[in-house]
């Protein structure tokens, strides 16, 4: 059996980052440091930092925290986080990606436009996620966030639009949103300003797995079931490889189904750790090579 590791998943460069940044402070001994939210939509690289000393804790926790150090993860924050640290002397170890950060940057300049012209800003991504969070909670949660065409259902567009997305949905079901929007504004007399705001990282990332999909004759996705992004690739990977396989760790392989293939490629999210790879590739090696 020939066992594949697809060169293009795991980590992004922005989750990387937070990583490296949250292991440096760790080394230093006696240090306490709190990460704000899982550093990464994967339990089994949570909980490899928590070994090392990485404290998670939520909003709630947060808040009555004081004089303490806290990092922020690559999904970014909004507002209210940055006033609560100074308030209660926190410092924050600020990882959050510069492709967020300038995102951020855009739709609060995006929105005050949109306000002074009585105009509208929607975000596609999923409601509640951090990064949307982040994203809204710069213009004090001014925008209508939406996750298929079906939400843009009681939306007038008779004004200004401007459409935004989270940098890690799919490229495909926002510009079907953006197609029906342009329609809507055009029947309803508004007008509409698109931004191309899908990380790179991510787009790209989609067409190199169906690659590798189907150069395989099995797929094994690793992802934890929480990660959108992991949810969107394990798609990808189904449509074009049949015997495309979720799991989240090496304990759910199931061995004696995948002897009757040739070329088993092991792939997963931007939030899949490599090592977690590796292991699952490592456990095959010794099992059918
Ligand atoms: S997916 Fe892109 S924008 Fe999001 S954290 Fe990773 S590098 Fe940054």
């Amino acid at each position: 059996m020939k066992i594949s590791i697809d060169p293009s998943s795991g980590f992004c460069f922005g989750v990387v980052s937070a990583i490296e940044r949250a292991e440096k402070i760790l080394s230093a001994v006696g240090t306490t440091l709190y990460c704000l939210g899982d550093i990464v939509h994967n339990s089994e690289e949570v909980s490899r930092l928590k070994k090392i000393g990485l404290d998670v804790v939520d909003h709630a926790r947060f808040k009555e925290m004081h004089n303490a150090t806290v990092l922020i993860r690559a999904h970014g924050e909004p507002p209210e986080t940055y006033i609560t640290a100074k308030k209660n002397n926190i410092t924050l170890i600020d990882a959050t990606c510069p492709i967020v950060l300038s995102l951020q940057r855009r739709i609060k300049k995006g929105y005050e436009r949109m306000l002074e012209q009585g105009g509208q800003v929607i975000i596609y991504g999923k409601d509640g996620h951090a990064e949307v969070v982040g994203l809204n909670g710069q213009i004090d949660n001014g925008a209508r966030v939406v996750t298929s065409i079906d939400d843009l259902k009681n939306i007038n567009f008779n004004i200004p639009t401007m459409l935004f997305s989270q940098t890690t949905m799919s490229m495909d079901t926002y510009r079907a949103i953006a197609l029906e929007v342009e329609k809507r504004c055009k029947k309803e007399g508004g007008s509409l300003e698109v931004i191309d705001s899908i990380c790179r990282s991510m787009s790209t990332r989609a067409e190199k797995l169906a690659d590798f999909a189907k150069s395989n004759d099995a797929i094994i996705f690793v992802s934890d079931k929480k990660s959108s992004n992991g949810q969107y690739l394990y798609g990808i990977c189904k449509e074009n490889n049949k015997n495309t396989f979720f799991i989240t760790s090496s304990k759910e392989i199931n061995h004696k189904y995948f002897s009757k293939f040739d070329k088993v490629g092991i792939c997963g999210a931007t939030s899949t750790p490599r090592w977690l790879m590796e292991e699952i590739a490592e456990i095959f090696k010794s099992k059918f090579t």
